[in-house]
This record gives structure tokens, C-alpha cells and sequence, in this order.
């Protein structure tokens, strides 16, 4: 009997063990950083879901003739060299005239005005589309009371919040961060740094959006605001030692965004966009102070790679390492921690104490 029980045992194919039936999974893992490509599915199903909706009507080449006017037109060309002259007039850091950071940032520039442009234009168009369609009631009707230029600077205001909200979640959000670090990796921050950014991390800004979307039919940003929406940001990134007076306790300053590329600091402080009131307002604020204003910037460590790496700079292929390094797998300590990159201690946030701020566990979690 125990024979035959033994045999009738030994005859049941072996069932492979919880590990085994992960080992695929974990070779996967082994090879490339999978949550990275939530935000590939994400932005194809957007320009699929566009693409066949024919962008809702709206044009798709209008539209990006109109972003293109934005991010790389003649207003915003003639702002960047006025930045340009300033980072040599006042500088925070003493530098070559073409650094390798430079080069790198123009390649950025470059590869934003030509392949990035579309992309961005189709995750919008889209992205509203989906909205708009799908909750319709979000759309506010015309209030009368409320003159159009109240109603346009809400929407600044408020879409300033949201970029706000995004780069905070970028910081705290580990497969986010991945994209986001790229951008911090910049050790000779510069007014083009504003470009070095991946084509993909636009996917968390989109909520950007919704404002506009809300108050569209009580007024809407024109392409001048928005201009001048971009060049707070790039100069906000430009190394020129200027922190505006009493007025950068409300406007981003070169001096105040620079501690947010700080070398050895806490990196999820100051992330702002255009207004330092939300960063006050959620207690992630520290204002330069003599020490802040020539600091280093840049990832301690360089968990990425860098262009100032190596005797010889080799940009081309750093910009292909750096597009696909979100992708790779997490080294054998994992990625830094998002958010506080340079480990310092920075005083509690109210943040820190609400029960709504799920993001940190999140970010551990991924
Ligand atoms: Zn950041
Ligand atoms: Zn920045």
C-alpha cells in the first residue's frame, strides 16, 4: 500500500516551488526597472487614445507650431541670451565659457524643440480631450462677475500649484524620481538645465492642466504669459547670483531654486515652479543665505551618469545612458531615496504630519 501510495506520489509532476514560478520575473527584474514602464504605457495609451480621436478636433500641427512658440520661439530665444549675459555679468559660480554641463544642456535644448515638442503637444491634446469628455461638468461656465484677466490669473496660480504638486511627487514617488533625477544630475546648472529633462516625466505635469481646462471658458493663458511663465522657470535655473529682494519671497530666484540642486542638501525643498508661497505654505522653504548662493549642485555620488565624468566628455553617448537610465534596474542598494538626495536633516514640514501625505510610503514602496 505504501508502495503504491509512494509510486502515485512520485507520478504527480513536481510543482515548481513559489520561487521557481518567480524566477522569470525576477531575471525581468534583473535586467530593467519595471514601474519605469507604467509611464511608457501611460503616454502610449494617451497618444494612441489622441491619435485616434483625431486630437478632438483640435489641430495637432497648429498646436504644436503654438508650444514650439513656447518652449523654443524668438521671445524665448532673445529671454535665454539676456539669462546668458546675466550668468556672465553676476555669476553664482566662476566657470568656463562653454562647460561641459553646457554642451550637454543644448543637446537637451535641441532634442526638446525637435522630438519632445510633438510629444508633449499629443500628451496634452489628449489628456484634455479624455477630460473634457469624461467630466464634462468640470468645465465651469462663463461667471460674469469674475473679469476674463481674474479668471487668467487663476489659472497662472493655480496650474503653478499643480506643477508644484507634480515635482513634489516626482521627489517623493521612487519610479518618478528615476525620470526626475536626470534633471538634478545637472553640476553646472545653467539656464538651459530647464531643458534637461526626460521626454517622459511631462506625463506627471499633465495635471497642469486641469486649471485651464476648469476656467476655459472664463479666459485662458495667452502664449505671452506662458512665455513668461517658462522664462521665470529658466531662469530660476540660470547660475547668476540674484535672489530679487523682498521680491523673492513670493518669485522663484535663481538664488533660492539653486538650494534644490544643492550638492549635500535636501533636495525636496524649494520646488517651486514660478511662486515660493506653496513651498511656504507646506513648510518646504529655505531662503538663500550667504552660504547657499555658490553651493555646489548636482547628485552626491553620481548615481547617474554624468558628462563632467571621465577625462574626455563623450555627449552623445551620456545623453543616450542618461534618456535610458530610468530604466535600468535598481542597484544592489536600490535607488537613493527619493526626495532627500543629500540626506541632510531639514525641519519638519506640515507635511510631514498630515495623514494625506501617503507619497513617502509610496515611493519606499515602488
Ligand atoms: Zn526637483
Ligand atoms: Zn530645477
Amino acid at each position: 500500500m505504501l508502495s503504491v501510495l509512494d509510486t502515485r506520489v512520485r507520478s504527480v509532476p513536481a510543482q515548481p516551488s513559489a520561487r521557481q514560478r518567480h524566477r522569470p520575473l525576477a531575471a525581468v527584474r534583473s535586467r530593467v526597472y519595471l514601474p519605469a514602464f507604467s509611464i511608457v504605457a501611460i503616454a502610449a495609451a494617451l497618444v494612441a487614445i489622441g491619435w485616434a480621436d483625431h486630437w478632438g478636433g483640435s489641430g495637432f500641427g497648429p498646436s504644436m507650431t503654438g508650444l514650439r512658440l513656447v518652449v523654443i520661439g524668438p521671445t524665448t530665444l532673445a529671454i535665454i541670451g539676456v539669462f546668458l549675459v546675466a550668468e556672465r555679468v553676476r555669476p553664482a559660480q566662476r566657470r568656463a565659457l562653454v562647460a561641459r554641463g553646457h554642451r550637454q544642456d543644448l543637446l537637451f535644448t535641441v532634442f526638446n524643440a525637435t522630438l519632445v515638442v510633438p510629444l508633449i503637444t499629443a500628451l496634452s491634446l489628449s489628456f484634455s480631450e479624455i477630460a473634457q469628455r469624461s467630466a464634462p461638468w468640470v468645465i465651469l461656465p462663463r461667471i460674469g462677475t469674475v473679469p476674463r484677466w481674474g479668471a487668467i490669473a487663476l489659472v497662472f496660480v493655480a496650474m503653478d500649484f499643480c506643477n508644484w504638486f507634480a515635482h513634489l511627487a516626482n521627489h517623493r514617488v521612487r519610479f518618478l524620481w528615476r525620470f526626475h533625477e536626470l534633471h538634478h544630475s545637472q553640476e553646472d546648472l545653467n539656464v538651459l538645465s530647464v531643458f534637461r529633462t526626460h521626454p517622459l516625466i511631462h506625463v506627471s505635469y499633465l495635471i497642469a492642466l486641469v486649471p485651464g481646462i476648469v476656467l476655459l471658458a472664463n479666459g485662458e493663458l495667452t502664449t505671452t504669459l506662458l512665455v513668461i511663465y517658462g522664462g521665470i522657470v529658466a531662469f530660476a535655473h540660470s547660475n547668476t547670483n540674484l535672489g530679487f529682494g523682498p521680491l523673492g519671497r513670493i518669485v522663484v530666484s535663481p538664488n533660492f531654486h539653486r538650494i534644490h540642486h544643492k550638492l549635500d542638501g535636501p533636495q525636496d525643498v524649494n520646488l517651486g515652479f514660478a511662486l515660493t508661497i506653496w513651498d511656504q505654505l507646506f513648510g518646504l522653504a529655505m531662503f538663500p543665505t550667504p552660504e547657499t548662493i555658490r553651493t555646489d549642485t548636482g547628485l552626491p555620488g553620481r548615481p547617474l551618469i554624468v558628462e563632467q565624468a571621465g577625462e574626455r566628455p563623450h555627449h552623445l553617448s551620456v545623453f543616450a545612458a542618461q534618456l535610458v537610465a530610468p530604466f535600468r534596474p535598481l542597484g544592489p542598494g536600490g535607488a537613493p531615496r527619493p526626495g532627500t538626495v543629500g540626506g541632510s536633516a531639514r525641519s519638519p514640514s506640515p507635511l510631514d504630519r498630515r495623514p494625506w501625505r501617503r507619497l513617502p510610503a509610496l515611493g519606499r514602496g515602488q
